[in-house]
């Protein structure tokens, strides 16, 4: 059998950072680069894991590698989510800038319809 593949994962959301969505958001996407990371270097992020362990906390919280490779992995997330918004903003107005550019379009044919038949 090959290694372990991650099928699904649970992530739990602490109430105090539940009150603030940006805050769950992120902690979400963070949560996920752990199971992302978890599943693609299986036996690297275990070995990361049992040092951790074995440390009781000697490297700081976003020193060690594990949370160096979820917090990079939140980072590119959000800038993905934040690049997708953008693109749709543009979009949207775009299509208002076209709508409106067909509208004055219209009105002016409708004028020059209305010169026409007085003449
Ligand atoms: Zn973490």
């Amino acid at each position: 059998m090959g290694h372990p593949q991650l099928i699904s994962a649970k992530v739990v959301i602490d109430n105090r950072v539940l009150k603030d969505s940006n805050r769950t958001e992120e902690v979400l996407q963070h949560e996920v680069g752990h199971a992302d990371d978890a599943r693609r270097n299986t036996g690297i992020y275990v070995a990361n894991s049992k040092k951790n362990d074995e440390e009781k906390g000697k490297t700081p919280h976003d020193k060690r590698p594990n949370e160096i490779v979820a917090n990079n992995f939140q980072k590119t997330v959000a800038a993905e989510k934040q690049a997708s918004l953008k693109a749709a903003e543009q979009q949207r107005k775009n299509e208002e800038k076209q709508r409106k550019q067909e509208e004055k379009r219209k009105n002016e044919e409708e004028k020059r319809r209305k010169k026409n038949e007085m003449l």
